[in-house]
């Protein structure tokens, strides 16, 4: 099975980060003072394990200074605040994020919320100047490309904090007409909105929820967010392949946009 189906020529994914990164290692390498970003890390699940490794591969290679701070998953929501507000009014930290999920002793809402918004890199926070990193990431990629906007149909399905609703404001940004699905939109509501759809972007986490009983413009983007993971691997919400100009594929699409906007947000927090 391919992995991507790229119609046109449109750069793909891992072509487009490894142009990116040469870009930002340049800029970085002529920075006098290297931007120093923090994780921290309480949850020790693979998935989790997985994400940190990441992101500090990601530094590494750029050229960021990362450090991460472990804490026992047993830890407090008033000690992991408490570390917060240390890290909030470190001058020598730029960005910092708290790695989610977090055990359940600690709000997750309440952590967002502490963050300082100048050196929130996830972007989560209600004030935070950055947006969060997966709807940055896909709009840095779409942009890169050339994708047209103005007057387009956007079809956003799921409405997470996260993912959906941060994805339908930039594209609206971008002048789209944007609608946003959700698990309350009938079947026959979501085929209409995708048939007419120029780019359609699914945050949903239902392995192939978007499969061939959808039909779509030649001439469509599709960019899959959701990440499945079953015994035969990773699957994305939209069932590959499917006949348009376009399709981010899983593995290998939007999770990278998202690991390389972090680096940018953490960078754009340094530049003057
Ligand atoms: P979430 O908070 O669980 O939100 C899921 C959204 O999907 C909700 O708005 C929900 O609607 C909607 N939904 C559920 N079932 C639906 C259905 N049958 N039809 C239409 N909409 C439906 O998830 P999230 O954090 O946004 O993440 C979504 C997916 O993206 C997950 O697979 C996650 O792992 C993945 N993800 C990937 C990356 C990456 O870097 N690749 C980053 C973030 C997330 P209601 O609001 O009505 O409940």
């Amino acid at each position: 099975m391919r992995q991507f189906v790229c119609y046109n020529a449109f750069m793909t994914i891992k072509e487009y980060i490894k142009t990116r990164k040469e870009e930002l290692k340049t800029e970085i390498a002529l920075m006098k003072v290297k931007p120093n970003f923090v994780i921290v890390q309480l949850n020790e699940d693979d998935a989790s394990n997985a994400y940190v490794r990441g992101k500090l591969k990601d530094a590494a290679e750029l050229g960021i200074n990362a450090k991460l701070i472990k804490l026992d998953i047993s830890t407090s929501e008033a000690e992991l605040l408490k570390l917060i507000d240390k890290l909030n009014n470190d001058k020598a930290v730029d960005g910092f994020i708290v790695q989610m999920p977090l055990p359940k002793q600690i709000n997750e809402e309440t952590i967002k919320l502490a963050i300082s918004p100048d050196k929130d890199v996830d972007g989560f926070h209600p004030l935070s100047k950055l947006n969060p990193c997966t709807p940055q990431g896909i709009m840095n990629y779409l942009k890169h490309e050339g994708v047209e906007f103005l007057g387009k149909n956007a079809v956003v399905i799921g409405r997470s904090n996260i993912v959906g609703k941060p994805m339908a404001k930039l594209l609206l940004k971008e002048s789209c007409n944007v609608t946003v699905l959700h698990s309350k939109t009938s079947f026959e509501d979501m085929y209409r909105y995708l048939e007419n759809a120029d780019i359609v972007v699914v945050a949903v986490g239902r392995k192939f929820l978007i499969d061939d009983k959808f039909k779509f413009k030649p001439s469509a983007i599709l960019v899959d967010v959701g990440i499945n993971r079953d015994e035969n691997g990773l699957h994305g919400d939209i069932l590959p392949e499917r006949p348009v100009k376009f399709q981010t594929p899983v593995p290998g699409g939007v999770g990278l946009l998202t690991r390389l906007a972090l680096m940018e947000n953490v960078l754009k927090i340094k530049r003057p």
